[in-house]
C-alpha cells in the first residue's frame, strides 16, 4: 500500500475532522494567490503555512514584477509594501578586476501608479498577500506543516495530514504551493525525477546602508527609486550569477549557484559571495555597510524540461513546486510566475467545484498554464537554463566583453587604433573563444532567445 493510503478513510470521515473545499499548502505568492481566487469564488479554503507567519521562512533576491498582480488585484498599489521602484537595470559582465556595464535608465518605470518592478521584503509582501486572501474569506493556519496527503479508496487526494493535533483536514482539492523541492508533489509522484541538476542554490546577504547613502552611491534621481544589478562572470568555476538590489535602507547582494557545480568544485557559497563583494566594481557600492542577514534557498532553475505533472485527482501543484520560476539568464522571475500559476490553480479548482465535478481541475489547470504567459515563456525559453549555465556564457562571454572593451577603449598612441573587426578577433582570441565557437554561440543564443 502506498504511504499516502495508510490513513484509513474512516479517520478522515470522522465527525470531528474539519472540512474545506480546498486546502492550499504554503502561504508564499503562489499559495496566497490561489487562496485569494478560491475565497473570492465562494470556496471554503484553508491556507496552511509552516512559518509563524507568511514570508517568515522565505528568501529571495528582492525584485517583484507586478503586471500580473495588477490584474489580480487592480488596487494593489494602495496597500502593497514597496521598498523602491526599479528605474535602472544594469547587466554587469565581470572578469578578474574588470567590469563591463550595460545600463538601462527608464524614468517611466518610476511612475508610482504603474511601476515595472519594485523591491519588497518577503515577510512584508507575503503577509500582505496572505492578508488579502484572509480578507476575502480564507482561513490562514500559520505554524502548520502539511505532513502527508491522504487518499480515498479511489486513490483521489481527499485530505491533508498536518503536524497539528487532530485528524487530517478533509478537502475536495489540495493545492501544493509548498515551494522548491515540493514535498507534496514528490509524495504524489508528480515530479519528473528532478535531481540536483534541476536546482540552483541562492545565497543572499542583506546589508544596511541607509536611504541617503543608497541614493548617493547608486546615483538614483529620486527617493523611492532604485537599481537592479545582474552580474555574470562572478562565480568562479561554479556556473551561476550574481545580483545586487536596493531596498529603502538596505541592499541585497547575492549569488545563484549550480548545485552540481558547487559539489563538483567543493566551493563554499559564502566564500564566493565574499569574493563578489570584494570585486573592485562592487566594493565601493557596499563599503562600510552593516551585515544584517544571511540566508540560502533553493531555486528550481531547470524550467520547462523539469515541469512536473501539474495535477491529479484532488491535487494541483503551483509556483516553485511546479518549476514555474523563470530563471533564464536575462530574467530571474519567480514571484510573478508563482502568483500567475497559483491564481490559475485556484480558478481550475473553482471550475471543478462549480461544474459539480464535470470539469477536471487538473486538466483545466494544465491547459490554462500552457496558454498563459507562464507556459508560453517557459516553452519558448526551454533551452535557456542550459545555455546560461554553459561555459561559453559563464566564462567566454564576460571575458570577451571585457577584452573587447579594453581593446577598443585603451589608447595606445602612437599605435594606430585597431579596426572593430580586428579588436573583436583579438578579444575572442584572448578569451579562448574560437571564431567558429563564437559563431555557434551567437546562433545558439538567437535560437534560444528568439
Ligand atoms: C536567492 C533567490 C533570489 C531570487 N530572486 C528573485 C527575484 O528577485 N524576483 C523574483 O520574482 N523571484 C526571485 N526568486 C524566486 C522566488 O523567490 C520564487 O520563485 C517564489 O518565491 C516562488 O513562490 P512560491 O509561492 O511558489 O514558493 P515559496 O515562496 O517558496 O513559498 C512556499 C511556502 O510554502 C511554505 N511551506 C513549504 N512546505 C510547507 C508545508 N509542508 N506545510 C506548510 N507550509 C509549507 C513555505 O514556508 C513558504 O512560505 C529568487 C529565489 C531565490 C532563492
Amino acid at each position: 500500500m502506498p504511504k499516502e493510503m495508510e490513513v484509513p478513510m474512516t479517520a478522515i470521515e470522522g465527525g470531528n475532522a474539519a472540512y474545506f473545499d480546498a486546502v492550499v499548502v504554503g502561504a508564499g505568492p503562489a499559495g496566497s494567490a490561489a487562496a485569494l481566487v478560491l475565497a473570492r469564488g465562494g470556496a471554503k479554503v484553508a491556507l496552511l503555512e509552516r512559518g509563524t507567519e507568511p514570508g517568515s521562512k522565505n528568501l529571495y533576491g528582492g525584485v517583484i514584477y507586478p503586471a500580473i498582480l495588477a490584474q489580480l488585484i487592480p488596487d494593489y498599489l494602495e496597500s502593497v509594501p514597496i521598498e523602491r521602484r526599479i528605474t535602472r537595470r544594469i547587466t554587469m559582465l565581470v572578469d578578474d578586476g574588470r567590469a563591463t556595464w550595460l545600463a538601462h535608465d527608464n524614468p517611466s518605470w518610476g511612475d508610482p501608479a504603474a511601476p515595472n518592478a519594485f523591491t519588497a521584503y518577503r515577510p512584508a509582501f507575503d503577509s500582505w498577500l496572505a492578508g488579502l486572501a484572509v480578507a476575502a474569506g480564507a482561513t490562514l493556519l500559520p505554524s502548520t506543516t502539511a505532513t502527508r496527503l491522504v487518499r480515498d479508496a479511489y486513490g483521489h487526494v481527499a485530505a491533508v495530514a498536518t503536524d497539528r493535533e487532530g485528524p487530517p483536514l478533509r478537502t475536495r482539492m489540495v493545492i501544493a504551493a509548498d515551494g522548491a523541492n515540493s514535498f507534496l508533489a514528490r509524495q504524489a509522484g508528480l515530479m519528473k525525477g528532478a535531481g540536483a541538476e534541476g536546482y540552483t542554490l541562492g545565497v543572499k546577504r542583506v546589508l544596511g546602508l541607509g536611504a541617503e547613502e543608497i541614493e548617493r552611491r547608486f546615483n538614483v534621481a529620486s527617493p523611492g527609486e532604485g537599481v537592479d544589478i545582474e552580474i555574470l562572470g562572478c562565480t568562479g568555476e561554479v556556473p551561476g550569477g550574481g545580483f545586487l538590489y536596493t531596498n529603502s535602507e538596505t541592499v541585497a547582494v547575492g549569488l545563484v549557484l549550480s548545485l552540481t557545480g558547487l559539489a563538483a568544485t567543493k566551493s563554499r557559497p559564502e566564500e564566493l559571495l565574499e569574493r563578489l563583494q570584494r570585486h573592485p566594481s562592487i566594493e565601493p557600492l557596499l563599503h562600510g555597510a552593516e551585515p544584517l542577514e544571511y540566508g540560502a534557498h533553493l531555486i528550481p532553475e531547470a524550467g520547462f524540461s523539469h515541469w512536473p505533472r501539474l495535477g491529479s485527482k484532488g491535487l494541483l501543484v503551483a509556483g516553485d513546486a511546479a518549476f514555474a520560476c523563470l530563471a533564464a539568464g536575462l530574467w530571474l522571475e519567480g514571484v510573478n510566475y508563482a502568483i500567475a500559476s497559483g491564481a490559475e490553480a485556484g480558478r481550475a479548482a473553482l471550475a471543478e467545484f462549480d461544474s459539480h465535478g464535470a470539469a477536471d481541475a487538473a486538466a483545466v489547470y494544465a491547459s490554462a498554464m500552457e496558454a498563459s504567459f507562464v507556459g508560453i515563456n517557459h516553452r519558448r525559453l526551454r533551452h535557456a537554463p542550459r545555455l546560461v549555465m554553459s561555459r561559453a556564457t559563464q566564462v567566454g562571454l564576460p571575458r570577451f566583453a571585457n577584452h573587447l572593451a579594453s581593446e577598443i577603449f585603451s589608447v595606445r598612441d602612437p599605435e594606430p587604433k585597431p579596426g572593430l573587426a580586428r579588436a573583436a578577433y583579438a578579444a575572442a582570441h584572448r578569451s579562448g573563444v574560437s571564431p567558429l565557437g563564437a559563431g555557434a554561440a551567437v546562433l545558439r543564443a538567437l535560437r534560444t532567445f528568439g
